[in-house]
């Protein structure tokens, strides 16, 4: 097997001059090679033509650039597409292009699968597989802005794909700060937001953070009783716990935290948990984003009716609570929330995870 030459892809742009300097090199070639990686979907050494060929020649025995390889690539009736990507070790992951919302969104993972089973959750049935790198979380930025011809036009991003993304808490910001460098795609952490099941040490780290991106909160449930149910984490960090992190959450002039909230029939979505809600989130700078349950085998719930969650958005915003109903995109292709697994988990073989899910 060839030796393995250190990741370009893995190096921020910081690191990628002091890689460049200490093998003699002048800094400045490191923009050049971030222009290509990033900007314009380049890896190959060889046709990055404002390098001297001396250096388009010598890099390649130096340096590798890994990119995520699309294994498929399927659209949805409504314009989504959820790409099966496959990783340097053959593991696969699901990234998802979400078009006009009004803006084009691109739902990355930042795990091969996820620890945090949540109840109504297809990826939670896999466990966790590993993390992903820093690299191969912006290697699926790359793969989806080449793939849909977005390089060099605004887009969003949303940690929302497979993980739990403060459970990969390093690499998940590494991956902010390459994708945010100025001579690669410039990503302004206003286009980002983090969804998480809230571990407060996270959020606590997060709140310290230069490059802050939107936060969005896995909420789902009004007391403890429910939510531990639902969301497993909510034995260590609860409801309050959460809350007054948020509470204390320095937010930028004008921003909100987004609470997410899945509306399981019959479970969490009577008028009662919705009056509830409005008064757990008094004082904080909230707005609730309602996700009918997309329901899917082996998950234990239903999807409520649209008049339940008509009647639920209403106690909302009656309270003057800020609040929208998020559509399912990519239903048809198992592209939407939750919906998200790939063959290959830890504890079990996809055959046996799959019967088990179509039980
Ligand atoms: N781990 C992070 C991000 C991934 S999930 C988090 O939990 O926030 C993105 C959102 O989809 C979360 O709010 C999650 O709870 C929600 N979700 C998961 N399964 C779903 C399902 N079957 N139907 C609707 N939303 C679901």
């Amino acid at each position: 097997m060839k030796p393995s030459l250190p990741d370009m892809a893995e190096l921020e742009l910081h690191e990628l001059e002091a890689g460049l300097e200490s093998g003699g090199r002048e800094r400045f070639h490191a923009r050049q090679l971030y222009r290509w990686i990033y900007r314009r979907g380049v890896t190959d050494f060889g046709r990055m033509t404002d390098l001297s060929r001396t250096l388009r020649q010598q890099l390649p025995t130096e340096f590798a650039v890994t990119t995520p390889s699309v294994v498929a690539d399927e659209r949805s009736t409504d314009g989504t597409r959820k790409f099966l990507l496959e990783l340097a070790d053959k593991r696969r992951i699901e990234a998802v292009f979400i078009p006009d919302t009004p803006s084009m969104t691109f739902c990355i993972s930042t795990q091969v699968g996820c620890a945090m089973a949540c109840d109504f959750c297809l990826t939670g049935k896999m466990g966790l597989v590993r993390n992903l790198t820093a690299g191969e979380i912006a290697g699926q930025v790359r793969v989806l802005a080449a793939a849909t011809d977005l390089l060099d036009r605004p887009f969003n991003i949303v940690l929302m794909g497979m993980g739990e993304p403060l459970h990969n808490y390093d690499n998940t910001m590494k991956a902010l700060r390459m994708l945010h460098a100025e001579h690669g795609l410039a990503v302004s952490p206003r286009r980002v937001t983090l969804s998480t099941v809230g571990i407060v040490p996270g959020l606590e780290r997060l709140a310290r953070e230069p490059l802050m991106p939107n936060l969005a909160i896995s909420l789902h449930a009004t007391t403890d009783e429910q939510r531990t149910r639902l969301v497993p984490p909510n034995r260590k960090y609860s409801l309050a716990d959460i809350l007054d992190t948020c509470r204390n959450f320095p937010l930028k002039k004008r921003s909100r935290i987004t609470f997410e909230y899945v509306l399981l029939d019959g479970f969490n979505d009577t008028p009662e948990d919705a009056r509830r809600l409005v008064r757990l989130l008094s004082g904080i700078k909230a707005k609730v984003n309602l996700i009918p349950l997309n329901p899917a085998p082996g998950i234990p719930y239903d999807r409520p009716s649209d008049e339940r969650v008509g009647r639920f958005a209403q106690v909302l915003a009656d309270r003057h609570v800020t609040v929208s109903v998020r559509k399912s995109r990519g239903r048809d292709i198992r592209a939407a929330c939750g919906q998200l697994i790939v063959e290959g988990g830890s504890k079990k073989s996809a055959g046996q995870q799959m019967a088990l899910l179509m039980r």
